[in-house]
């Protein structure tokens, strides 16, 4: 299980300096349920920093993804979203019409990574997908 505090453990082994705001940007992804927004980061931020800019949330997260530490799905319509890389990878299924988000356990899609690999020697990186389309609600 994933300790709170993991993620800021790694990133000062790998010798990023702990900023206040790295923290907190770091916890507000830890503590979510599942996904969280830049916004909704910059929202607790701002809260204890007044003087801290977007662009701080969008560097750090940048940084994050590079390090693999969070990733991130665009979920259409500018909905970007981001959680912990140790939370488990999962994919999504997003529904075009209502716009409700259904998470999708990682194994469904091994057959499409095996098979990409067998046939076209291609090496997915699916970890965290999102997939368009129309829920049953909204297809009766
Ligand atoms: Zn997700
Ligand atoms: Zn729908």
């Amino acid at each position: 299980m994933n300790q709170p505090g993991d993620i800021l453990g790694k990133l000062s082994k790998l010798g990023y300096r702990l900023t206040p705001q790295r923290i907190m940007i770091l916890s507000a992804i830890e503590n979510s349920d599942s996904h969280i927004s830049a916004e909704e980061i910059y929202a607790q931020v701002v809260a204890k920093y007044p003087n801290v800019n977007i662009s701080t949330v969008y560097r750090t997260l940048e940084l994050l993804k590079e390090l693999r530490l969070v990733t991130e799905t665009d979920l259409g319509g500018g909905r970007v979203r981001y959680h912990s890389a140790e939370k488990g990878h999962h994919h999504h299924l997003v529904c075009k019409e209502c716009g409700a988000v259904v998470d999708l356990d990682e194994p469904v899609l091994s057959p499409l990574k095996d098979a990409l690999l067998r046939e076209y020697k291609f090496i997915a990186d699916l970890r965290h997908l999102a997939i368009f389309g129309c829920c049953i609600n909204c297809s009766k």
